[in-house]
């Protein structure tokens, strides 16, 4: 695995890693003729010091991922407005309200409560219902059958704009493992939304081939976290 890189020596690692990973990701596109545009690059900054990432906002970089409102809230403060900021981790029905208000998109909606958070932000929030495709158990999202119930209940809620499916997969240490998985979560977007969100540092290419729109890169960025 790569090594952390935050030293400003190492910028050029960062510049690299960040050529390199948009390099991979407009070839998995174009190897299933779509268009490499068509996919957005999510910087997963969690545990990543503020430099780090103003340093890849400074490289062009806009849409960065956070999995802790505790740890995004000085980040969000303290960085340029522009920035995308997606919330990835889990969603608690406490904190809804306000990720939602400061994340622009939540990948992470899985329970009626949390929807019911969500629907009280004051502007519409960008929401991908997050998906236990492979039904696993103590993981989150929710299971395939009761995705359809989840979504009746967003059709009610008009500040719930949703998006797609997010999910993520069964661990494991063959890419091509995945696929499966990424199917299947493309099968159940099939027809019904524009957006998936799937694919992360050692499978991302597997998952543009499958359809992916957001994936979301962490390790193979910035280096392996803490
Ligand atoms: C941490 C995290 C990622 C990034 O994982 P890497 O393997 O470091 O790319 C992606 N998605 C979610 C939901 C995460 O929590």
């Amino acid at each position: 695995m790569l090594p952390v890189v935050w030293g400003t020596s190492r910028t050029m690692d960062l510049r690299a890693r960040y050529q390199e990973i948009q390099d991979r990701s407009a070839l998995a596109a174009e190897s299933v003729g779509r268009d490499p545009a068509s996919v957005c690059l999510i910087a997963v900054s969690k545990t990543v010091p503020i430099e780090a990432i103003q340093r890849l906002y400074d490289l062009g970089h806009r849409d960065f991922g956070e999995s802790r409102l505790n740890e995004a809230l000085p980040k969000i403060e303290a960085l340029p407005d522009d920035i995308r900021w997606h919330f990835i981790g889990n969603l608690q029905s406490n904190k809804a309200r306000k990720i939602g208000e400061r994340f622009a998109v939540v990948h992470t909606l899985a329970s009626e409560q949390s929807l019911r958070e969500l629907a009280k932000c004051q502007a519409p929030v960008p929401t991908f219902v997050e998906v236990n495709i492979a039904s696993e158990p103590q993981k989150a999202g929710i299971f395939p059958d009761t995705l359809d119930k989840l979504v009746e209940n967003v059709i009610d809620c008009p500040q719930v704009q949703l998006l797609g499916l997010m999910t993520i997969g069964p661990a494991n240490d063959e890419p091509e493992e995945s696929r499966q998985w990424f199917r299947k979560l493309a099968e159940l977007q099939a027809g019904r939304w524009e957006s998936l969100s799937m694919g992360m540092s050692h499978d991302f290419e597997v998952a543009i081939q499958e359809g992916s729109t957001h994936i979301r890169v962490g390790t193979a960025l910035f280096g392996e976290r803490a």
